[in-house]
């Protein structure tokens, strides 16, 4: 891949993990406010019943279920910018072909190129 294209994806990757970084930092002050909250037994900011103990909990759950999908998330982004820097960056991990263009646009992260990512796809199912 020429080094003109490499620096559009990895302006795409940037964009993608500033936004990510700015998702994290909100959803990381809500856990901490609620987990400051229990810990202090201040309640009085909102009517404390049994049922909104148990919605509360499944909040933050989901909170966190969302915040290491966005760690994921980073990781993958990371790596590639990694690849970027090591001009390995555009090609399949597994098989070593040309990625594309049109599939590194709408997924800059990717790893695998779409037939790689069928096969690791297909894989897991059969595992499952
Ligand atoms: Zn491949």
């Amino acid at each position: 891949m020429r080094t003109r294209d490499m620096k559009k994806y990895e302006k795409l990757l940037l964009e993608r993990r500033r936004k990510v970084l700015h998702e994290m930092g909100l959803l990381r002050g809500s856990v901490a406010d609620a987990t400051t909250k229990e810990a202090t037994g201040d309640h009085s900011s909102y009517s404390y019943h049994m049922a909104d103990q148990g919605t509360d909990a499944m909040e933050r759950e989901k909170t966190f279920m969302f915040a290491s999908k966005s760690q994921r998330f980073l990781y993958h982004i990371d790596e590639a910018l990694r690849r970027i820097k090591d001009k390995t960056y555009g090609k399949c991990i597994k098989c070593d072909s040309e990625i594309g263009t049109a599939r590194l646009t709408a997924l800059p992260h990717a790893r695998f190129c779409i037939k790689c990512k069928e096969e690791e796809e297909s894989d897991s199912k059969k595992r499952q």
